[in-house]
C-alpha cells in the first residue's frame, strides 16, 4: 500500500516540493524505484522509469542493457518508446516522466524529441547527467521544446539503490578474482602432503 499523501510529500524532499512535485509524482517515483530494484536482481544497473498521464501509468521500464545487449537500453528511453507504441503517437506532451537517475545526453535528447510534458528525476548523475549536472539539454533555449525539470525527488533512496548495487558488484568481482588466483583445494592438499 502506498504511504499517505503527506508522508509521500515529506519523502520527496523540500527542493522537489518547491519545484512543484506532487504526491502523485512521488508515487510514480516509488514505482520507478521498485522497477529499479527488480532490475538489480537481474544484474542490471538499477534505474527505473515511468511515463504517466495524471494517475495513469502509460508505460514503465527498467534498464535492460545486459539482457538485450542494446546500448540504448536505458530505462527512460525504453519507457518513452513503449509509451509512443502503446498510444500510436510519438508526441507525449501530455505525459510526465519519472526516472530514478538523472537522464544522460541520449535520454535527454529523447525527452525533447518525445515532447515529454514534465520530467522528474531522483538522484543526480555527476558523471553523465544531462538535466543539470554536465549539461541541461531539456532547458537549452535553442531547442523548440523545454519541459520543466524537477530534480531530486527521493534522491537519497534512488542514489542508494545505485551505490549499493555497485558496491555489491565490486565485492563480487573482487571475490571471483581472489578465487581464480588462489590455488585450488586439490593443489594445496598435495603441497601439504609433499
Ligand atoms: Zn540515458
Amino acid at each position: 500500500m502506498r504511504p499517505a499523501r503527506h508522508a509521500m510529500l515529506r519523502m520527496a524532499g523540500p527542493a522537489a516540493l518547491r519545484a512543484g512535485a506532487r504526491a502523485n509524482d512521488v508515487g510514480m517515483m516509488l514505482r520507478a524505484m521498485t522497477l529499479a530494484r527488480h532490475a538489480a536482481r537481474r544484474g542490471e544497473v538499477p534505474v527505473g522509469a515511468v511515463v504517466y498521464r495524471g494517475r495513469t501509468i502509460v508505460s514503465e521500464q527498467a534498464n535492460d542493457r545486459e539482457a538485450t545487449g542494446d546500448p540504448t537500453g536505458h530505462a527512460e528511453l525504453a519507457a518513452m518508446r513503449d509509451a509512443g507504441r502503446a498510444r500510436g503517437a510519438w508526441r507525449l506532451s501530455d505525459c510526465s516522466l519519472a526516472v530514478t537517475l538523472e537522464p544522460c545526453a541520449m535520454c535527454a535528447g529523447a525527452i525533447v524529441n518525445a515532447r515529454i510534458g514534465r520530467v522528474f528525476f531522483g538522484a543526480h548523475d555527476p558523471k553523465a547527467g544531462a538535466c543539470g549536472s554536465l549539461w541541461t539539454i531539456p532547458a537549452d533555449g535553442r531547442l523548440n521544446h523545454r519541459p520543466p525539470i524537477v530534480a531530486g525527488i527521493l534522491a537519497r533512496p534512488c542514489g542508494r539503490q545505485l551505490t549499493s548495487f555497485f558496491a555489491r558488484r565490486r565485492q563480487e568481482r573482487a571475490a571471483s578474482r581472489e578465487a581464480s588466483t588462489s590455488p585450488s583445494p586439490k593443489a594445496s592438499r598435495s603441497t601439504t602432503v609433499a
